[in-house]
């Protein structure tokens, strides 16, 4: 079998999987957008999305992105590579096969960090996609990219940590399921800078939490709300910090991992769905005689797409095989570096794509707009760009450290 090959329990979840996008899951987008443009909410609920849940779920479709065993399939990074891109082919898919960010990672910090009672409280009906979890990192307050800024206090008093601070973009907050926050903030400022900060699980109705508002994404209301929330003297009993006192910045590198290389397989699959839009309206459009397809310019961005997909979708692959073999911490440059290509790349096919649609391409009769708009917050959420060059650009430096304090004769 050579690396270019799926093994054979992945090639069956493809095949299975593709069957099931296009019997349920691409005939269900019209529906779900009819449901919720009759709700008039944005964090509804659409009774759609539970029926495709049972239905990927009895069909053993589910929980595909779990490594372990015991919850799921078990499948390596590189076998989940060309499912996860399957399911980033429809904005709806990743929930209805259980695996949309951030549930997954919060999944992963539960399995790995939780105690018997988080697994039972929150992991367990997680994994049957009864409930949703939201992470609460990032501050209005502070540069949250660098992740030693983080300052929501978290303070001892007896059995408790008391909670006081402000966080935003909890992806998830506003969903209608969501019962559980994991939040990172600082136990102690006098630590060394990566054991200030700890990990607590905090219920969403806690007393004194309260969901101020969801964020927009270039005016649009994300189903699952990106939100706001002030801490306000929350109690957490200390049997709810996640691994111990100054935990927090190694499991957020530990969540962080796996979640980057999901986005950038779901891009993969996002790009593709572009490039097969592109290329179906610029053969079905005429202008001046001829089929938009047979402009010159038109067939160099069609021809670039294809080869730039090829190249992202090789580098996730890489990078899933490094996680799979060398271990996370060791693909780090790896998981840097596609998280940088993936969504830059992809945002240049779709943008392409609605150049192509014309007019259309920018309404929501397509899904191109909304990909669009996600696409271009991958390049913030997890990490600017620029901070994940930073890594790579260290690793490089490194490797020549000795020459500029060496004595050249
Ligand atoms: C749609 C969306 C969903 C999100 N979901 C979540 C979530 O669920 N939970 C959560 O906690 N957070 C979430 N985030 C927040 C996201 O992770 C942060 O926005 C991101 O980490 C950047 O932090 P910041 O916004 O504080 O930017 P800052 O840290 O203020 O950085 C601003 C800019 O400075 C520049 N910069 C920073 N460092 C460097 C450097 N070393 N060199 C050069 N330039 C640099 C970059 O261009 C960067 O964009 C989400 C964000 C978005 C947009």
């Amino acid at each position: 079998m050579s690396m270019f090959d799926l093994s054979e329990r992945a090639e069956e979840y493809r095949t299975r999987l593709l069957e099931f996008m296009d019997s349920h899951v691409y005939p269900a987008e019209a529906v779900y957008d009819e449901q919720m443009r009759a709700a008039g909410d944005p964090h509804y609920q659409p009774p759609i999305l539970e029926q495709l849940k049972e239905q990927a779920r009895e069909r053993g479709l589910w929980n595909l992105f779990h490594p372990y065993p015991e919850w799921g399939p078990g499948l390596t990074n590189l076998e989940y590579a060309p499912l996860a891109e399957i399911m980033g082919r429809s904005h709806i898919a990743p929930e209805v096969f259980n695996c949309n960010a951030p549930d997954t990672g919060n999944m992963e910090v539960f399995t790995l960090f939780g105690t018997d009672e988080h697994k039972q409280k929150y992991l367990k009906p997680l994994l049957e996609g009864t409930i949703r979890s939201a992470f609460a990192m990032t501050e209005p307050a502070v540069a949250s990219s660098d992740a030693t800024n983080i300052e929501l206090s978290m303070v001892r008093d007896g059995d408790d940590y008391v909670l006081n601070g402000r966080k935003w973009f909890a992806s998830n907050a506003l969903h209608p399921h969501c019962a559980v926050l994991i939040v990172m903030g600082k136990t102690d400022p006098e630590a060394a800078p990566h054991r200030q900060q700890s990990m607590m699980v905090v219920p969403i109705d806690a007393p004194g939490v309260t969901v101020l508002r969801g964020l927009p994404v270039f005016g649009y209301q994300d189903r699952e709300g990106h939100a706001e929330i002030d801490f306000d003297n929350v109690r957490v009993p200390a049997k709810d910090v996640l691994a111990g006192e100054g935990e927090g910045f190694a499991i957020s590198q530990a969540r962080l991992g796996p979640g980057r290389i999901h986005h950038c397989m779901r891009a993969i699959g996002m790009a593709e769905r572009a490039l097969e839009l592109m290329c179906r309206r610029a053969n079905a459009r005429t202008t001046f005689g001829k089929p938009v397809s047979a402009n010159a310019n038109i067939q160099d961005w069609i021809a670039e797409a294809r080869i730039d997909i090829e190249m992202i979708r090789l580098l996730t692959l890489k990078t899933a095989y490094l996680m799979d073999t060398v271990g996370n911490k060791h693909a780090r440059t790896e998981i840097a570096a596609i998280k940088v290509a993936a969504p830059q790349i992809a945002l240049q096919i779709v943008d392409r794509a609605i150049q192509v649609y014309g007019g259309a391409g920018v309404t929501d009769d397509f899904p191109l707009a909304m990909a669009w708009a996600h696409l271009r917050t991958l390049r913030l959420a997890d990490g600017p760009d620029e901070v994940h060059k930073r890594t790579i650009a260290r690793q490089e430096l490194r490797k020549y450290r000795d020459d500029a304090t060496a004595k050249k004769p």
